[in-house]
């Protein structure tokens, strides 16, 4: 198993990988296979890179939307005055568009994981910073339900937050929640209809030590934040202090 914490045995595991995969693929961008991107760049190559949408402020104080302009006092957008959400803010690292969008579906949908890396460090150069200076102390990815996670063979949010562990020593907690209901997929709902959809879905397992804690919730792709605020609405019954939310990706 890899270790939670940055460590030699973990970066040595990461070599022998990269090394492997070099022999099976050729070091090709894997998005417009025209520039040449190995496996520690996640076959993605500069040119494609450089059409990444990062987010920055101003934005939402709550879900994280970038809002055009200058603001100079925390600022809530129409959706986040109209809806309860149950965590303190939402934060992406990218816009999920062009390559990200293109890279998150094959990643999940097609099993193209050594994408991975890339979709990892866009939320490690993102969220590292932030998470360490504020004080958070437990990372839980979003779970998939079972039945999905046997169809899928791993669970994207799981993977994703394992590299956040690594990066800042934070202990990743896979086994706190879990989904109790096999929520249809969520893309063709309106936003009511998705929050229906996931209100009761998640529940604190027994014997997670949730009381107190401070926890960031991961997860690939941020659409309308119905699916991680019913997470931070478990968490949150069951004693969690705060609950904040960090995704590779969002919506715009
Ligand atoms: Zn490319
Ligand atoms: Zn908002």
């Amino acid at each position: 198993m890899w270790s939670q914490k940055p460590g030699t045995t973990w970066r040595r595991w990461q070599r022998y990988w990269e090394a492997l995969l070099g022999l099976v693929y050729p070091p090709v961008c894997q998005v417009c296979r025209q520039e040449p991107a190995g496996p520690g760049r996640g076959y993605v190559g500069r040119r494609c890179c450089q059409q990444v949408r990062w987010l920055r402020p101003p934005w939402c104080a709550k879900c994280g939307l970038p809002i055009p302009g200058e603001a100079t006092v925390p600022f809530e957008c129409a959706n986040c005055r109209e809806l309860a959400l149950h965590f303190r803010y939402a934060r992406a690292a990218v816009a999920a568009d062009g390559v990200v969008l293109e890279v998150i579906h094959r990643y999940k949908y097609q099993e193209a994981l050594w994408f991975e890396p890339f979709l990892a460090r866009l939320l490690v150069r993102a969220a590292a910073g932030p998470v360490q200076r504020e004080g958070w102390n437990a990372i839980v990815p979003v779970p998939l339900h079972p039945v999905r996670q046997r169809e899928r063979g791993f669970n994207q949010a799981h993977r994703l937050a394992q590299w956040l562990g690594r990066a800042t020593g934070l202990p990743v907690e896979s086994g706190w929640l879990e989904r109790s209901k096999p929520t249809s997929t969520q893309t063709l709902l309106s936003r009511d209809e998705r929050q229906r959809n996931v209100r009761e879905a998640f529940r604190v397992r027994r014997g997670a030590v949730v009381s107190g804690r401070r926890i960031i919730l991961v997860d690939d792709v941020l659409t309308t934040g119905a699916t991680t605020s019913a997470c931070a609405l478990a968490l949150r019954r069951a004693g969690a202090a705060e609950v904040c939310v960090w995704t590779v990706a969002r919506g715009l």
